[in-house]
């Protein structure tokens, strides 16, 4: 590693000098002969794991069937996870895409729209929360509010705010006679693996049903069973009017949705949105085959039977460890452990132990594991962990 990589492909991502050949349930296997335990998940994509053998019966399935067809014509496999999203959720209907950046871009679209057909076209602004990433678009950037991914990307998108963290008076003074919406994560992932308090969900709910606003969750990463619910909102018992769902949507495959009540949906006429790939045959038939597992009845038990082990084995680690890691958060299998050291340092030790994680803001080092681990693998990530913290540490005694 290190060295630099010869390629023709854009440079913005600062890639590790590793791909993979195969993978299995929570294992890849590297092109450098080693095997990986996954807890990275590709940022909380695979969550059945790699391989998953009735995601690859449905993809052997579908494969000499019409791969594409456009949203011109019926698609029943659309119509079916539709269905069965809604039936699963708040929502009454829902709309596929490919991408959270797109899930985000639609649902902010909606909720202007919303506010525009019942006679409050001055209704634009929405306002997130600091700490929010929801995406590379132009109105995602503006939503996310990072001064750096704005840098050198002409004027911010006008039409949005932000507010501090879980802070109810702020938002409660932002909110005014523009405010279309409140959009946010329940559990913020890229932000640092902080979970939105449930009180102050509630109280948000309560608020925007006063003034008329329009509330919207991003599940992009914490939504399809990440928290130990199938989404993150239920852990609150309210729920959003417009909700994003992308990554953990198509277990691996590219496929993204925003759920909405029918009040909303019902705004979204021919003409005002639109999408060539959106919920097509082949990626609707996966996310159809990963909602078969998910809503099996002991899956999200399972969620969070795991979830309670690894915390545990976590929280041990912060102790005997305190001057490599300060604290564990998150929920459900969405994990994250504050450094007190450089978290990528972290990441690319336990890399080379065999596990692969991610770094998260606020210099936490964030644990992805698919849904499907099991206590052996928890045992494994920790011990490697534990290693890793040894190793740091006498790397900064010795320093
Ligand atoms: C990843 C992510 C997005 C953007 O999704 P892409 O598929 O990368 O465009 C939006 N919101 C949240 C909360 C995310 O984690």
């Amino acid at each position: 590693m290190g060295a630099e990589m010869p390629s023709a492909l854009f440079p913005t991502h600062k890639r590790v000098d590793l791909s993979f050949e195969r993978g299995e349930g929570a294992y890849l296997f590297g092109s450098d002969g080693q095997k990986y335990l996954d807890f990275f998940s590709g940022i909380a994509v695979t969550g059945l794991g790699h391989a998953h053998p009735h995601l690859v019966a449905t993809a052997c399935r579908y494969a000499d069937r019409v791969w594409h067809i456009s949203n011109n014509f019926r698609i029943p496999e659309q119509e079916r996870l539709a269905e069965r999203l809604a039936a699963h959720s708040f929502a009454d209907n829902v709309y596929f895409c490919s991408t959270g950046l797109e899930a985000a871009e639609g649902a902010i679209k909606m909720a202007r729209r919303a506010q525009y057909t019942a006679g409050s076209p001055d209704k634009v602004n929405i306002i997130t929360v600091q700490g929010a990433f929801h995406g590379r678009s132009l109105a995602g950037l503006a939503a996310t509010n990072n001064a750096q991914y704005l840098e050198g990307f002409g004027p911010r998108t006008p039409g949005f705010s932000q507010v501090p963290f879980n802070d109810l008076k702020a938002l409660e003074a932002a909110l005014g006679a523009d405010t279309a919406a409140v959009m946010l994560e329940p559990i913020q992932g890229e932000g640092g693996i902080r979970r939105t308090p449930l009180d102050y969900l509630r109280a948000v709910r309560a608020l925007c049903d006063r003034t008329g606003t329009l509330l919207i969750f991003d599940e992009v990463q914490c939504g399809m069973g990440r928290s130990g619910r199938l989404f993150a909102y239920e852990w609150s018992n309210i729920a959003p009017d417009i909700m994003m769902l992308a990554k953990g949507l198509g277990g691996g495959f590219v496929i993204g949705a925003i759920l909405a009540t029918k009040e909303i949906s019902a705004c979204m006429v021919p003409g005002t949105h639109g999408s060539t790939f959106g919920g097509n045959p082949f990626a609707t038939a996966i996310a159809n085959a990963v909602l078969d597992i998910m809503i099996e009845p002991s899956f999200l038990a399972h969620v969070r039977d795991m979830s309670t082990l690894l915390r545990a084995g976590l929280a041990n680690l912060v102790k005997k460890y305190g001057h490599v890691f300060s604290e564990v958060r998150g929920v459900g299998l969405l994990v994250g452990l504050k450094c007190c050291i450089p978290n990528n340092q972290c990441v690319a030790a336990a890399r080379e132990m065999g596990l692969l994680t991610h770094v998260a803001g606020d210099n936490v080092l964030r644990l992805m594991p698919p849904l499907i681990v099991e206590p052996t693998h928890i045992s494994e990530a920790l011990e490697m962990l534990d290693a890793v913290a040894m190793r740091v540490s006498e790397e900064t005694a010795s320093a």
